[in-house]
């Protein structure tokens, strides 16, 4: 018998489990031509030429046993030091590899911070609508997962329902920007909010508050819009970061941790990363992967692609009378649900060839979000079925 603790986590990813064989039985019955799949986030774009020039020069020129060790829990020092001069140079910091810790993505990346900073019962603070996973990695730690109510319609952080959430039990806030699934970009001048916030929280529990940055899509932005690098806002910052998106690698599990110097305890919180990449059975991020974003990691993906699948689908939205804000950044829309239940408004779209996920997936109900990192066909073939679903509800 599985242990109860799985139990509830097989019960609360039902919904994105499901995303996968729904996908396949609409296919059946529907027919591979009218079914437009929204679900899960794996990037249309092929990954840069350069990422598997790069992998074959590495098998054919370097010593095999070399590129299929074991490496350091934290990652090949040279790697490590490669990512930390590529951020020298974009952010104008000085890190070395000592804050550099390679992972397996950022679910890897966030599954081991948890890990090293949690202790049984610790709280972990974050602002629905938020990736769904995240309660599975603070309860992997022993942690609880707390979402403060979402922000409609801004979606933004709301500092006021920051205070009134932390309490002397808070070890860290997690924030994820650009937003999975709203699309929207914290600017500098709410993350500065956020940070003033937890300086007053800190003093007055005399404890300290870690800000766990989640940023897959750091480079899918549009529109000039910049995203804060936020450890210059506040000190206590950890970055986790991942190429499944911004080089379209997510099979390939790497990405990495950057702990600036200024966290505090920052000696032990590095060396544990280390130590719990290994105890919780990564051992270390794929070692031919370490090797490959070394040489990779300023390649840029399509950005372009994603936006003009942004437009299309936003224009068209619109138009056939959706309520949703203009994603600034990441590759998805989030839409209000044509009627209250976002399960029964999937269920619904599911008739007219078109897979979402619920809001409630993101702890948001009444809404509904669209991967739009799909083949463009998707987006053009999907349109006149989002029509049909809009004139069902009577717009
Ligand atoms: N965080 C967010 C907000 C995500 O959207 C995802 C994946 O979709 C992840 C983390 C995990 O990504 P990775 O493939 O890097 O583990």
């Amino acid at each position: 018998m599985i242990s109860k603790n799985m139990k509830v986590l097989v019960d609360k990813s039902a919904a994105i489990s499901a995303l996968f064989s729904e996908g396949k039985r609409m296919r059946q019955v529907l027919g591979d031509e009218n079914v437009f799949d929204f679900g899960i986030g794996n990037p249309n774009v092929k990954a840069p030429l350069s990422v598997n020039k790069t992998a074959i020069e590495i098998l054919e020129n370097m010593d095999s046993l070399a590129i299929h060790s074991y490496t350091d829990g934290g990652g090949i020092p040279a790697v490590r030091q490669a990512i930390a001069e590529s951020l020298n140079r974009r952010f104008n910091e000085e890190y070395t590899e000592e804050n550099i810790v390679m992972t397996a993505g950022a679910a890897g990346g966030l599954n081991v911070i948890f890990k090293v900073l949690l202790d049984q019962g610790d709280e972990v603070l974050t602002f629905a609508p938020y990736f769904g996973e995240y309660d599975a990695y603070v309860a992997n730690a022993g942690g609880i997962l707390i979402a403060i109510k979402p922000n409609i319609p801004s979606f933004l952080p709301d500092p006021e329902k920051l205070s009134d959430a932390i309490t002397s039990k808070t070890k860290a806030v997690i924030i994820n920007n650009p937003n999975n699934p709203t699309g929207v970009v914290y600017d500098k001048e709410i993350i500065r909010k956020v940070a003033h916030v937890l300086k007053v929280k800190e003093k007055e529990f005399g404890t300290s508050i870690y800000l766990i940055s989640d940023e897959p899509y750091r480079e899918l932005v549009f529109d000039g819009v910049m995203v804060p690098y936020i450890p210059k806002v506040y000190d206590n910052t950890i970055v986790a970061y991942s190429f499944s998106k911004s080089l379209s690698l997510p099979g390939d599990r790497i990405g990495y941790l950057t702990i600036p110097s200024t966290v505090s305890d920052f000696q032990d919180v590095a060396y544990g990363a280390g130590v719990a990449n290994r105890v919780l059975g990564f051992v270390n991020a794929p070692a031919l992967q370490q090797l490959v974003v070394a040489k990779c990691c300023d390649e840029k993906t399509d950005v372009a692609f994603y936006d003009k699948n942004r437009e299309v689908l936003y224009n068209a939205l619109k138009e056939y009378g959706f309520q949703c804000a203009k994603p600034q950044g990441a590759f998805y829309l989030f839409v209000k649900a044509m009627e209250e239940d976002d399960v029964a408004f999937i269920n619904k779209a599911k008739e007219f060839g078109i897979l979402m996920t619920p809001g409630s997936g993101f702890g948001c109900k009444g809404y509904a979000r669209i991967a739009y990192c799909v083949a463009r066909e998707t987006i053009e073939g999907a349109l006149p079925s989002f029509e049909k679903l809009a004139k069902a509800y009577g717009k």
